[in-house]
């Protein structure tokens, strides 16, 4: 029966669930001394409409960009690793098409989750829970599954038929195929997961159907494949209304201006079923039909007002257009709009949403800027870093010439793809000589330290200084290293320890 049909003749084709539901609205409350309220399973009944479309293009691009994200190559000098997007986790290294970040710059994934913050923050401004009712991954995988279901055990009433019937062969051979297609996609989405860290995928592919991929990567396959499973599968809903925090504190984010799904009780109340002679100038426009209710997958009914269960994916504004349009009554009686545009219309004076406020302007703002700050900072990055560690043990040692020697542990981290020499000399303490462990024979001022390209060349130096050029317990001993090749340079200030 098609959803208009549905609501011309909302009795028809019910379930006991349905009954509870659409007579009053609201979740049928189970007869129980129990203080919890017991668990009612949402069977989301399917819908046509143009949320329902965005809905399916937006889970087609993002499950595409997904599956696809680790087959795309970036073609990158010397050894470094082809793929645009990696996450290098030997090697301590991500790389994200001609980003490359070292685990000395992690500052800009948090950079980036800033910005995602923020995004996010402009968005949920904007349209609400438009992350929420759209694009977040526990929704496009819920979709993806309900859709699944829907296929193997059909419609919403077959399907409660199905599970309050006893167990037999059909139900059997259903739930079988239902699980097994969702074990299918969660499969596909761990080793789809596990892809983006290793550097070749269809040698890592190979590697996981034969049973050679190590066991951290079957371990994380099982650990994104199995959440996937359990949370689309079964928690859906729940997820949402209980587990993400998200949900508790976006209303802090909207005002009155935000766009978000409500109902226009103005128009719809008072609400009552269909019948041939109604008249619609004399009564709400809501006739009761509880579609609204039945396609929402949260079990949400929106005439109740705002809730937190509401993700607003607008798949109950479908359901409504479709109602109203079959008695030829105006759409958007649950709308995807702002109450202050709602407001305008009860009293008959709409109003174009408001989409510049101060609010909107402020997240444009830091959002401008962060990326702003992100892009020159990336753009303008050094590809020379140096790590010193000075020995504690002893700190300092006495040399039968009366000088005094300091041991340092010297990584230099060539970040370039060339292999390049660096010029080391040192400042602040006069008559400091150095010798390198392999690469000097006897102490000099200055000295070359050849590193590779996108490696960490590391070095053991002892510095020996005059005992007259010290004048107490600590001296500031600076390092100085020029690329030789390119002149950029990098100084590193540490201490020179000496007696008291
Ligand atoms: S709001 Fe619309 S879909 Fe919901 S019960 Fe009323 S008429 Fe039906
Ligand atoms: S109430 Fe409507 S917009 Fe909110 S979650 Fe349910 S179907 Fe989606």
């Amino acid at each position: 029966m098609s959803v208009a049909n549905e609501a011309a003749d909302p009795g028809k084709g019910k379930t006991k669930m349905d009954e509870g539901r659409v007579a009053k609205g609201v979740k049928p409350v189970a007869k129980t001394n129990s203080m919890y309220e017991q668990y009612q399973k949402i069977y989301p009944r399917s819908v046509s409409g143009l949320f329902r479309n965005i809905k399916w293009w937006v889970m087609g691009l993002l499950l595409t960009v997904f599956w696809v994200g680790p087959w795309i190559r970036w073609e990158r000098a010397g050894a470094a690793p082809d793929q645009a997007i990696f996450i290098d986790l030997p090697g301590r290294k991500a790389y994200f098409f001609f980003i490359e970040i070292w685990p000395q710059e992690v500052y800009y994934l948090t950079g980036l989750l800033i910005i995602a913050a923020i995004a996010l923050f402009y968005a949920t401004a904007l349209a609400g829970r438009v992350w929420c009712g759209f694009a977040c991954f526990q929704t496009v995988f819920t979709d993806l599954f309900v859709w699944v279901e829907r296929k193997i055990e059909g419609e919403r009433n077959s399907r409660i038929t199905l599970d309050q019937g006893k167990v037999n062969a059909n139900k059997l051979g259903k739930k079988i195929l239902k699980n097994g297609v969702w074990l299918a996609i969660s499969l596909a989405v761990g080793i789809g997961f596990s892809l983006y860290f290793q550097p070749v995928p269809w040698e890592a592919l190979a590697e996981i159907f034969t049973l050679k991929a190590s066991a951290a990567t079957y371990g994380a396959i099982a650990v994104v494949g199995g959440g996937c499973y359990v949370m689309a599968g079964f928690a859906r809903e729940q997820v949402c209304i209980y587990m993400c925090p998200y949900a508790r504190f976006q209303s802090a984010m909207m005002d009155e201006h935000s766009l978000i799904v409500t109902y226009e009780q103005w128009r719809g109340e008072p609400r009552g079923k269909y019948s041939k002679d109604a008249d619609f100038s004399q009564r709400g426009h809501c006739v009761d039909c509880g579609l609204c209710v039945q396609v929402c997958p949260t079990g949400v009914d929106i005439r109740e007002g705002t809730q937190i269960g509401c993700i607003g994916c607008g798949l109950c504004v479908d359901a409504c257009a479709t109602v109203m349009k079959r008695f030829n009554l105006p759409t958007d009686l649950i709308t995807y709009d702002s109450v202050a545009n709602q407001n305008a219309r009860a009293e008959k004076k709409p109003e174009p949403t408001k989409l510049i406020r101060p609010r909107t302007i402020l997240y444009t703002v830091v959002l401008v800027l962060v990326c702003g700050l992100m892009a020159t900072s990336l753009l303008t990055r050094s590809r020379l870093e140096v790590n010193v560690l000075h020995e504690r043990s002893p700190l300092f040692v006495p040399m039968s010439d009366g000088s005094i020697r300091n041991g340092y542990t010297f990584k230099i981290l060539n970040m370039e793809r060339t292999n390049n020499a660096f010029v080391l000399t040192t400042r602040g303490v006069e008559g400091a000589t150095m010798e390198v462990l392999g690469v000097t024979e006897r102490p000099v001022k200055e000295v070359l330290l050849p590193v590779e390209g996108d490696r960490v060349g590391s070095f053991r130096i002892y510095v020996s200084v005059p005992r007259a050029s010290l004048h107490g317990p600590t001296s500031d001993l600076e390092f100085v290293l020029i690329n030789k090749g390119t002149g950029e340079s990098v100084d590193y200030d540490t201490l020179f320890a000496g007696p008291h």
